[in-house]
């Protein structure tokens, strides 16, 4: 059997006919940049996550960077985040000049650990960016009330758990700033770069409208120095098509994620998911002994797989110049040795799944014999 990681052929075929029309709805209107398609979708997606504002934006990427810019962080500045995540996340503190604080993961969740943030907040700390990494939100609550007591402010990186809930609220929508990606693997996925950034506080949201189309408050009057970080109509409105589907989505990344578990957890570490949570498994992530030779045994028999992330960020050599070293978070270092995601998408079916989980037990069983 040959199974794909993500199966975005079958969701296109699927959805051929909504998507294909607001394709040439674009098309026809010759209106590429800003618009309605544009506006439709962030009025839909602000109401889903339960806030007033959601500014398209051209990636997750830049909406964590406008947000942060809205906060005014500079060089100098100090902005806590995990080291085990996407490099987008502190990558953008850095860029502007401020650095990135990290504080090490939960090992059950792999979100920010929220009993190791105080210890490293300085006079300096402006925010902090959990992230909510394969699709289950980090602990907002307690972060949150560490913020509130110290006066910073919280980005939620959501770019894997668009469509989650923490505590019957959505991702994205928890107080001050959520952020999601659109990259066409992520559980809201586009035909190309895309994000969006979610608030209830109007004047950050007028700040970040503005940031986003080179400062400007009005045509050619630029109040900010801005950047150009727009979404385009074509991935608005392709995304407008998906987004229908979302929530049927999201329970069958559920039922496909549960059925996973079922199948694996005694003889591998499945994704451990609070009660207080849903997760919509962005990534299937197991914790394997010997991962490196299960990855090449599932490789060998056409199971393809990731590892999300193999090194964690104060050990890349682009953040070398932070000074950090080997053992300074123990966690993310293990989790990196031992994480694995299998395929995962709504599409993928019971028969690619058993046979993923055969193979597994194959090579687990080879391994206690
Ligand atoms: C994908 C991702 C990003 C970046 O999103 P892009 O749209 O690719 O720029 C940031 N943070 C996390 C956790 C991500 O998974």
């Amino acid at each position: 059997m040959k199974i794909n990681f993500i199966d975005l052929k079958r969701q296109y075929n699927k959805y051929k006919t909504d998507i294909d029309r607001e394709i040439s709805e674009v098309l026809e209107s010759a209106q590429f940049i800003l618009g309605n398609k544009v506006s439709e979708l962030e009025k839909q997606l602000a109401a889903y996550v339960g806030v007033r504002f959601g500014i398209g934006v051209s990636s997750g990427t830049d909406a964590i960077l406008l947000a942060l810019m809205a906060y005014g962080v500079k060089s100098g500045d100090e902005v806590i985040c995990p080291p085990f995540t996407f490099i987008a996340t502190a990558e953008v503190i850095a860029l502007l000049g401020a650095r990135p604080v990290f504080v090490d993961i939960d090992e059950k969740t792999c979100n920010i650990d929220p009993s190791l943030i105080e210890e490293r907040i300085t006079e300096r700390t402006r925010g902090i960016i959990p992230v909510g990494l394969y699709g289950q939100v980090a602990d907002m609550d307690a972060i949150y009330s560490i913020a509130q007591r110290r006066g910073l402010f919280v980005i939620d990186d959501g770019c894997q758990s668009f469509g989650a809930t923490y505590k019957g609220r959505r991702s994205c929508g928890l107080p001050d700033v959520g952020v999601t990606s659109f990259f066409p693997s992520k559980p809201l996925g586009g035909y190309g770069d895309g994000g969006m950034v979610f608030t209830d506080n109007e004047e950050i949201a007028k700040v970040i409208y503005s940031l986003h189309v080179h400062g400007e408050e009005k045509r050619y009057q630029h109040k900010y120095i801005g950047i150009n970080g727009r979404l385009d109509a074509m991935q608005a409105a392709i995304l407008l098509a998906k987004f229908k589907y979302l929530e049927d989505e999201i329970k069958l990344r559920q039922q496909k994620g549960a059925y996973y578990t079922d199948g694996l957890k005694d003889v591998v570490v499945t994704p451990y998911i609070e009660p207080h949570n849903t997760s919509v498994y962005a990534q299937y992530s197991i914790m394997a002994e010997k991962r490196d030779e299960l990855s090449k045994y599932l490789n060998d028999n056409g199971v393809p797989t990731a590892i999300h992330y193999p090194v964690p960020l104060h050990l890349q050599e682009a953040f070398r110049y932070l000074d950090y070293r080997e053992g300074d978070f123990p966690v993310s270092e293990k989790t990196s040795k031992g994480i694995l995601s299998l395929p995962m998408s709504p599409f993928i079916t019971q028969d690619e799944q058993d046979y993923v989980i055969g193979k597994i037990r194959e090579f687990c069983e080879g391994l206690s014999s």
